[in-house]
């Protein structure tokens, strides 16, 4: 089916045909108000959205419960681990919608989008894996009640109950999947807002979701606004745990949100990741590797690699090779399979990263390559790179999320300086260390105050890896089985036998 000039599925264009609803208790329903949903690199409405507040979150809230209290508990670990395998079929039947349809609500170009779906099949193959792996332990029990003869102690590792999951624009589905998934393996049940950004693919899940089988109310699915829907998730007594990733500054609210129920918060947040570059780098790895850091989805990646510290002896030639290959970088609609940048997610977010671009500038920073918008409809800006940055710019200090990369050129070579250089930052996301001595590499990655460091590659995420942030980036780690033991609690049991 054409659109703008190029093709989407037939499926998709059927889903973009509908007006889509709030799913609640396994139906959809009414919402109270209602959105657009737009294509960044066209401006197309894409079709319409109804949204939720406080009243529906109740509603959704009450629906997790039942599900909770009721037949997701009942159910066996065989029968959950099934159901989540055939999600993960229905899933891959349907990639090119879920791809398409992230591709057309945020802007990402189709190499990204296409990763992204096969990696979102993965992780709900690997958590309904890690269901009958949930173990619990066996120990000494406390020495007052008996002897280790006359009585049993052991742990049993229970879901943490019903679940709140706010999740932003930057990689939708991805995003929500590594919630749901280790959330629904615990045996959790979920009430999931995706940002109003991009509320697309996670709707269709949720009708994969109910074709799979899942009883009502495992997955609630609430469309809204941060400060209507995601406020009253962070703030419902009924919610167990909330999980949400998006910037620092929202992360602060949930924090005090739930401080009423004192809910279990888990956080991943911001960051402004150091990209160290030694004297003995490999350029033909670092060039593509570090603009990569920085222009993969449009810099905006929570992981992106924004600050460049490189080593005077290969700075030169290392700013060469990347603006070689910024300016090789096609611009253009995630749909055309050629494009490697798409536009940023919408103005606003785009005037915020040009007023970046133009402090640079009167800072003292220079201009390398981009530095602008495209002049055509959408949010384009070039990816743009500024040498003789300093620690102090706005422009290294601040998460821009967006294709701007700053360079500093570094003197020398002793770890402790590096390291000094790199943890000057409040956050703590992410990072890399480029270099062919790979006793160098590990110390220095020892030295960074990060939870999730890269050797001569950058932002290595996946499903079994941990990840999460050191300092104002975040509490907790999703991926891997950290991210299973985010939805578990520990009950110890004592026996007298
Ligand atoms: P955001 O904080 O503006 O919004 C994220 C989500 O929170 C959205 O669903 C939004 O509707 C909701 N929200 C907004 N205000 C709220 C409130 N008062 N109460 C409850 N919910 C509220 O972030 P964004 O612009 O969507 O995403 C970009 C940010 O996300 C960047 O800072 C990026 O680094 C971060 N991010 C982090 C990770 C990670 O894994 N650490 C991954 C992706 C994105």
């Amino acid at each position: 089916v054409p659109f703008d000039g190029h093709a989407i599925a037939p499926e998709t264009a059927a889903f973009l045909g509908k007006t889509h609803k709030l799913l609640i208790g396994g139906e959809w329903v009414e919402g109270s108000g209602e959105m657009a949903s737009i294509d960044p690199a066209t401006g197309i409405e894409l079709t319409r959205v109804q949204t939720g507040g406080a009243a529906e979150v109740d509603r959704a809230v009450a629906a997790a419960r039942r599900a909770f209290d009721g037949p997701w508990t009942r159910m066996t670990v065989a029968e959950r681990t099934a159901l989540m395998h055939r999600l993960a079929r229905i899933m891959e039947q349907n990639a090119l919608l879920l791809t398409q349809l992230d591709i057309l609500d945020n802007g990402m170009p189709a190499f990204i989008a296409g990763l992204t779906t096969s990696n979102c099949v993965e992780m709900i193959d690997y958590y309904a894996g890690a269901i009958m792996r949930i173990e619990g332990t066996t120990t000494a029990p406390p020495r007052h009640i008996a002897a280790e003869t006359e009585a049993l102690t052991y742990t049993l590792r229970e879901p943490v109950g019903v679940v709140g999951q706010i999740v932003p624009w930057n990689v939708p589905l991805s995003t929500a999947i590594l919630k749901l998934a280790p959330a629904l393996a615990a045996g959790c049940t979920v009430v999931i807002k995706p940002s109003e950004e991009t509320p697309l693919s996670v709707l269709a899940l949720g009708q994969m979701v109910l074709d799979a089988g899942f009883p009502a109310g495992v997955v609630n699915i609430v469309n809204g606004l941060g400060g209507d829907a995601g406020a009253a998730i962070a703030a419902h007594p009924g919610i167990d745990k909330v999980s949400f990733t998006g910037s620092t500054a929202t992360g602060r609210k949930i924090v005090s949100a739930a401080l009423g129920n004192l809910k279990k918060v888990s956080l991943e947040l911001g960051g402004k990741s150091p990209v160290m570059i030694m004297p003995d780098a490999d350029l033909s790895l670092a060039v593509p590797g570090v603009a990569m850091a920085t222009f993969f989805l449009q810099g905006q990646n929570c992981m992106a690699g924004t600050r460049i510290f490189a080593h005077a002896d290969v700075h030169d030639q290392l700013v060469a090779g990347l603006k070689g290959f910024a300016e090789s970088m096609k611009l253009g609609h995630g749909l055309d399979p050629a494009t490697m940048q798409g536009p940023m997610i919408s103005g606003a977010h785009t005037a915020k990263v040009m007023g970046y671009i133009g402090s640079a500038e009167a800072g003292g920073a220079t201009l390398v390559t981009g530095g602008e918008k495209l002049d055509r409809p959408g949010n384009f800006i070039r990816p743009t790179i500024y040498t003789d940055c300093r620690p102090d710019m706005a422009l290294v200090k601040e998460e821009i999320f967006g294709p701007v990369m700053a360079v500093m050129k570094v003197e020398t070579t002793d770890l402790d300086e590096l390291a000094a250089m790199a943890n000057d930052t409040p956050y703590g996301l992410s990072g890399s260390v480029w270099t062919k001595d790979l006793s160098t590499a590990h110390r220095l990655v020892k030295r960074i105050r990060s939870g999730h460091v890269s050797i001569n590659c950058h932002g290595a995420v996946g499903t079994n890896i941990p990840f999460g942030g050191y300092g104002q980036s975040g509490w907790g780690r999703e991926f891997g089985k950290e991210g299973l033991d985010g939805y578990l609690e520990t009950k110890a049991v004592t026996a007298r036998l």
